[in-house]
């Protein structure tokens, strides 16, 4: 058998892995119960014992202080654990097991052992939190090959960046279970690269089950007055689950009975289509607004127009999604497997990755489209600012009061430069007068948009410029940072007066090799089953 890659799209709600295989069609490698996703839910039975998937989603409500969801929104955040049974757990760490869990049953199910894999993330994930990804996959014993934007994985699934001499821009709406996100890419020859990504990290599939599920609740207490379910942790399971059953299946027809049983009570709840879109409008509209958001950004940037719209993450297969996209934009959006649609690009991807090693095994296999795959060139971008914290210059205070003159952020580096970026050094000056040493405090974009304001970034490490001599204010120094094309910052400050300098690297992931090695152990003692 020849040595498959896989891909993983590590999703907040939903999970799921493919191969490509020897026709070169990427193909899904079922869960442990023979489904296409496996749910992102960590079940920590005992001590040492997990449960990952739908069996562990299940459990979520009966037992919720051992259950890990959600995971996802975590990554990378620092000081972030959870304990289960006494033992500690970062989100990398329970990234790990679900990652061990898709391996597992992959293996199983389709023979390839799992090694080489590539993982994908949101094109608004910061370094710190791409660096924890690389990181669960690691801590699963896996050879990350790379982390992959997944608007791009969604485009390579839908052909839409094969080679073209002109340049091309696609749109992609991703509308998961528990994060939006819409990206617009450029696709110039083999060059592929993201041009803006915008999105809400809390909207997503949970918000319109909730919206059925007090739908359900309020038609539940008409019939039986008397009765409230809210109070019942297993009615209020049994009535998600309808919720969400329902919501897919007004995605094929339009209208459903809903069968509500709690204890001995009972009552069948007619659902239509138009009632559950007139239910969850103005979900659909915060989408819409940041599409038109991500739009101007892009034609901003030169974009007038897109030659592709693609629909990711399985809430877009609400027809109501392309309908409005239509309505509002004129776009016409393109409808495939949008929930196994990243996770078959990535596969595609890490086929691209090896493609050198497997060229080779390739001709034997038959599969000419490496060949032409392994030309093209994702560039990789720093997805969002870094800087330094500097006092405002065009405060007056900063020359008569420093200490109170107003501190921003002056950012070095813009979000969305290509990698390995050198900014170049940056003047800057010593703020009062016999300055011995100067901090110097990186900071990264945290919101959306690029702002000066110290509350709009994160601070993520510090050096320590010393052996300043003493002069008065407005001794000079320059700032250089460096990012590799795997988003590790090295900052260089230098003051010109005595040609003094410090360079300093930053592991914005925050875990170093020791750390990774350790959890590694940790979790390689866990049975995982799905
Ligand atoms: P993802 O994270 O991309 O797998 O998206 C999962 C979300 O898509 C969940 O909220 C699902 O309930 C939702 N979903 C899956 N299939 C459908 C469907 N046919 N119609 C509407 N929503 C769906």
């Amino acid at each position: 058998m020849a040595p498959a890659t896989f891909g993983i799209d590590l999703g907040t709600t939903h999970s799921c892995i493919a191969y490509v295989d020897e026709a070169a069609r990427p193909v899904i490698a079922k869960s442990a119960v023979g489904e296409d996703t496996t749910p992102s839910v960590v079940y920590f039975e005992q001590p040492g014992v997990a449960l990952v998937g739908t069996a562990a989603k299940n459990s979520a409500l009966l037992a919720p202080h051992l259950v890990a969801q959600l995971v996802k929104r975590d990554m990378g955040r620092k000081n972030t654990e959870f304990t289960y049974h006494g033992r500690r757990y970062t989100p990398e760490k329970i990234s790990a097991l679900i990652l061990r869990e898709l391996a597992r049953a992959a293996e199983e199910n389709t023979g390839h052992t799992v090694r080489d894999v590539v993982i994908t993330v949101p094109a608004y994930f910061g370094i710190a939190e791409r660096d924890a990804t690389r990181k669960a996959g690691e801590i699963a014993g896996l050879n990350v090959l790379d982390v992959l934007d997944e608007p791009v994985a969604a485009a390579l699934h839908h052909h839409a960046l094969d080679s073209s001499p002109q340049t091309r821009h696609v749109l992609v709406y991703d509308l998961g279970g528990g994060t939006f996100d819409t990206t617009v890419i450029r696709v110039s020859g083999d060059d592929i690269q993201v041009v803006c990504t915008d999105g809400d990290g809390e909207l997503g599939g949970a918000n319109w089950d909730e919206r059925i599920v007090d739908h359900l609740l309020a038609a539940f207490r008409e019939a039986h007055p008397n009765l409230d379910p809210s109070a019942d942790e297993q009615a209020m399971q049994a009535f998600a689950e309808r919720a969400e059953e329902v919501k897919k299946a007004l995605s094929a027809t339009m209208s459903r009975n809903v069968a509500l049983r709690v204890g001995g009570a009972a009552v069948t709840v007619p659902f239509t289509r138009q009632q559950f879109e007139d239910l969850t409008a103005d979900l659909l509209d915060r989408t819409l607004a940041i599409t038109g958001r991500a739009i101007e950004t892009a034609r901003r940037k030169g974009v007038e127009h897109f030659d592709e719209v693609l629909l990711a993450g399985g809430m877009t297969r609400m027809p109501a999604v392309a309908a409005r996209l239509k309505q509002r934009f004129g776009l016409d959006a393109r409808l495939s497997e949008p929930d196994l649609a990243v996770a078959k690009g990535a596969a595609l991807f890490a086929l691209i990755r090896q493609a050198k090693n497997v060229r080779g095994d390739a001709r034997q296999l038959g599969i000419t489209a490496v060949d032409a795959m392994a030309k093209k060139r994702v560039a990789t971008v720093v997805p969002r600012a870094f800087g330094v914290k500097a006092l405002d210059p065009r405060d007056p205070l900063a020359l008569t009061d420093p200490l109170r003159a107003r501190q921003m952020v002056a950012h070095l580096l813009q979000a969305n430069t290509e990698l390995p970026a050198d900014t170049g050094p940056y003047p800057f000056q010593t703020a009062i007068d016999n300055q011995r040493m100067a901090e110097i405090e990186v900071w990264e974009q945290a919101g959306p948009t690029a702002s000066e304001e110290l509350a709009d970034n994160t601070k993520v490490g510090h050096g320590m410029l010393t052996g300043i001599p003493a002069r008065p204010a407005g001794c000079r120094i320059e700032i250089t940072f460096y990012m590799s094309e795997t988003g590790a910052l090295t900052v260089h400050a230098k003051e010109l007066e005595g040609g003094n300098d410090v360079r300093f690297d930053l592991a914005i992931g925050g875990m170093d090799h020791k750390a990774v090695a350790k959890a590694r152990t940790d979790i390689a003692g866990h049975q995982v089953s799905g």
